[in-house]
């Protein structure tokens, strides 16, 4: 049934000339399209697109942190404000990364020119079903597949020593630290995101509006961020940056990478606001006297 989704193949001349004037992604599929045809079906264009995501997301980011930090909507949407992020705090994950890339990413996409073949442009644009429904599926099941990954990677120890600890050799993440990854999470996530299209037989615009999406929601939730436009304050079932920094401050906690409802029910979804509570709680039952009660009193060491 699902293939009934995009029926273009079996369209007559007639009718797909109708579909063409009807359809609302028409247009700007046809302006994309129109003269790039050439770059657009080359199987280096998917690797191409998706590493310049990643590249103006970490440039965006690594300016604002390294030269706007102290500008005012920065400064207060900081979620851990007592961090800074600096260049010789980055200079260790942009040396993985690169590494990552010359010897995963890199010949990968140089592979795909032997085994791939040109990507098949269709004359018809996804109808607007099609592409919104696809991509809330893609997003549902990478989020719930990578919830599991991502649980028994800290519950099982050797998994969280081998692969996932590089990860969180970050505690107050930035952009860039959403690709600071051990090869094999790496390929894991590489995977998930590419091979769930192939599920369904999924429009090329469907798939390259996904990988913006999934590259750009996995850099928002690790910038560090919370700004007062965030999805997460409009959507309350989206993670967003504070449960992910909260995951990364509080490694047992928050797991699912960008909805919540599975750490919801499983009770690993806290806030900065229950991790204060709880820390109120700890110090007034065994922790040490508030400021204003030992203010002014000596102390020898
Ligand atoms: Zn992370
Ligand atoms: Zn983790």
């Amino acid at each position: 049934m699902l293939h009934s989704w995009y029926p273009v193949q079996n369209f007559t001349v007639d009718e797909i000339a109708v579909e063409r004037d009807s359809r609302f992604l028409q247009p700007a599929w046809e302006f994309i399209k129109n003269g790039n045809e050439h770059i657009l079906a080359s199987p280096l264009f998917p690797p191409f697109y998706a590493l310049s995501i990643d590249y103006i997301w970490v440039a965006v980011f690594t300016f604002i942190d390294l030269v706007l930090c102290d500008v005012t909507i920065f400064k207060n949407a900081k979620i851990q404000k007592d961090r800074k992020v600096t260049w010789s705090l980055m200079k260790k994950s942009f040396h993985l990364q690169i590494w990552n890339q010359l010897l995963w990413i890199y010949p990968m996409a140089l592979v795909q020119l032997i085994w791939v073949p040109d990507t098949e442009l269709p004359v018809l644009a996804p109808t607007v079903f099609e592409f919104c429904s696809q991509i809330v599926i893609f997003f549902v099941a990478f989020d719930f597949s990578y919830f599991w990954f991502h649980y028994f990677n800290h519950r099982i120890k050797f998994l969280y020593r081998w692969c996932h600890s590089v990860h969180h050799m970050y505690s107050s993440p930035f952009a860039a630290s959403a690709q600071h990854l051990h090869p094999f999470e790496l390929f894991f996530v590489a995977t998930f995101i590419t091979a769930f299209p192939w599920v369904f037989p999924t429009h090329c615009l469907t798939y390259w509006v996904w990988f913006l999406i999934a590259q750009s929601v996995s850099y928002e939730v690790h910038i560090g961020y919370d700004f007062p436009f965030a999805l997460h304050r409009i959507f309350w079932f989206y993670s967003g940056a504070p449960a992910h920094d909260m995951h990364h401050l509080r490694p047992l906690t928050c797991f699912q990478p960008w909805l919540n409802y599975l750490d919801r029910i499983m009770g690993y979804h806290i806030t900065y606001e229950d991790l204060k509570r709880m820390s109120a709680e700890k110090f007034k039952r065994f922790g040490l006297y508030d400021k204003n009660d030992v203010a002014d009193l000596e102390k020898i060491n």
